[in-house]
């Protein structure tokens, strides 16, 4: 009798060694790096990411978009980092998809592909003058102090007394706030240099802050606002009539509208404070106008004013105009209206929404039916809209989608070849993680030699170029 040795089961691959699902994700923002997260994070499924970026520099908003002084929320930059350097999560820097780079050539490298892309551009306000010199989008005004590298460094000039910021949200807050800042409370930010010297030389001395509905409806939240309310030598100034409101109006008690509810009240109470509070002596002013709309901005070669008109909202809560007017001297408008998305080649868009069409995190085509392959996350997926949190439960939403569909995504793609390959044969000179921490490196000797805190950003394509020896 032959005793027979029960036959073993090969040991399945670690997740180190199996095949990994390929992703790209293009976007190096807060929704692409937590896409990226979430991916590495689960240990089911064995991936590897490519985080592609238009810019050689990560993290999208939280560098070109948080203001210069909000250091805290900055502070996510580091977690952001961690996942970077995740050692199944490759940056690639310098790709700008759709020109340098197509969805074919990736489907040659990757199963999936994750658009996570943002909302680059502002929305405007459709009223006469918009064009004029000196009107200009508040995104432009972020961008050129948070040093991006598409901003015109010599684009802002701030030589008007009275500025008008169009807009209640969180951005327009910001860019007020900035505004009336001194440079000295600026100094140990990392706002390039160029930036700083105009905030120096600035000449405005009142910011008008214009919500075209009253203060219950405004975007903003309570932390940026007690920021602005908090402004040393800077008289903010609320109308006691504006913020004169019965609580009862703040909404119908929907347990949805609770959170939102709470939000306004404390805006409401701030406000309240700030309107019985005796003015502040100090060289700035910011004035809040609620129930006010941009009807035209006036001027023949450059912004000398902009006319209002008033506004209330009818018993349908629909926002209606009184037919009642008014003028601001104001030098400059900055419209800070909200972000819209931009379409990406061969991807669809939905023009009205300003977002790429998907149901749970998938992309639909013009039929609503799947795009295989196809994903999305953050703001080109739901709008611009909620804070840098909100990014990580989306994309977690749209990971699960993705991960549900990897048996699909292997066998559409049963032999992907590196994106080294594909970048290889488009002849591109890309950068990589190492070649972010240099220009990282480069950001903080200039802050040492400038005398300035622990970075101040290049700012410009032509110094990050030289950060990476490429003249
Ligand atoms: P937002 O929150 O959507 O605010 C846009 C504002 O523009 C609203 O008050 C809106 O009024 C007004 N508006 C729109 N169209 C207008 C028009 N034609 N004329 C006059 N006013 C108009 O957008 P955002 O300020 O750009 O912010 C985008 C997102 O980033 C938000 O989620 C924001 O919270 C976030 N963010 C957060 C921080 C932070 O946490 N510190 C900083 C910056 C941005 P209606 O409400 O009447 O439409």
């Amino acid at each position: 009798m032959t005793s027979s040795v029960p036959e073993q089961s090969p040991e399945p691959p670690t997740w180190e060694e199996a095949t990994p699902l390929r992703v790209a994700v293009i976007g190096s923002g807060p929704a692409g790096i937590y896409t990226a997260d979430a991916l590495t994070r689960q240990r089911r499924v064995p991936v590897h990411v490519d985080v592609l970026d238009r810019l050689h520099t990560p993290y999208g908003l939280v560098r070109h978009g948080v203001a210069p002084d909000h250091t805290k929320i900055k502070g996510v930059a580091k977690a952001l980092r961690r996942i970077l350097e995740h050692p199944s999560v490759n940056f690639v820097g310098g790709v700008d998809f759709g020109v340098d780079l197509t969805r074919e050539d990736l489907a040659r490298s990757h199963h999936a592909v994750v658009y996570a892309t943002g909302a680059s551009v502002d929305r405007r306000m459709n009223v006469p003058g918009e064009d004029l010199p000196g009107s200009l989008a508040a995104t432009a005004f972020v961008n050129w102090y948070c040093g991006h590298p598409d901003s015109e460094l010599e684009r802002f000039v701030l030589d008007a007394e009275e500025v008008a910021v169009v807009g209640a949200g969180n951005v327009a807050l910001d860019v007020a706030r900035i505004l009336a800042k001194t440079a000295d409370e600026l100094r140990h930010t990392d706002i390039p240099q160029n930036a700083l010297d105009v905030l120096a030389a600035s000449r405005v001395r009142t910011v008008h802050v214009l919500a075209r509905r009253g203060p219950l409806q405004a975007k903003f939240t309570a932390p940026e606002l007690r920021d602005l309310l908090e402004l040393p030598g800077v008289d903010v100034i609320v109308r006691p009539e504006q913020v004169d409101i019965e609580l009862t109006d703040v909404g119908t008690g929907r347990p949805e509208l609770r959170r939102v509810e709470r939000a306004a009240r404390t805006n409401l109470k701030l406000l309240r404070e700030q309107a019985a509070r005796a003015p502040r002596e100090g060289p700035r002013r910011i004035e809040f106008h609620f129930w006010t709309r941009p009807e035209q901005i006036l001027g023949t070669d450059r912004v000398s004013g902009l006319r209002v008109e008033h506004t209330r909202l009818d018993d349908e809560g629909r926002l209606e105009g009184l037919g009642e007017y008014s003028t601001l001297n104001v030098g400059m408008v900055l419209r800070s209206v909200g972000y819209a998305g931009v379409p990406l080649a061969g991807v669809p868009f939905d023009e009205r929404e300003r977002t790429v069409p998907q149901e749970h995190g998938r992309v639909l085509d013009t039929e609503g039916g799947v795009v295989p392959g196809d994903y999305v996350a953050g703001w080109i997926k739901r709008g611009a809209t909620g804070v840098i949190g909100t990014n990580k439960s989306d994309a977690a939403g749209t990971v699960r989608s993705l991960l549900a569909d990897s048996p699909e995504l292997r066998a559409a793609v049963p032999d992907p070849v590196d994106l080294t390959e594909v970048l290889a044969a488009r002849g591109l000179a890309v950068s990589d993680y190492e070649d972010w921490l240099r220009i990282d490196r480069a950001e903080a000797e200039h802050a040492t030699d400038l005398g300035r805190g622990e970075r101040v950003k290049l700012g410009a394509w032509k110094a990050y170029r030289k950060a990476l020896g490429r003249n």
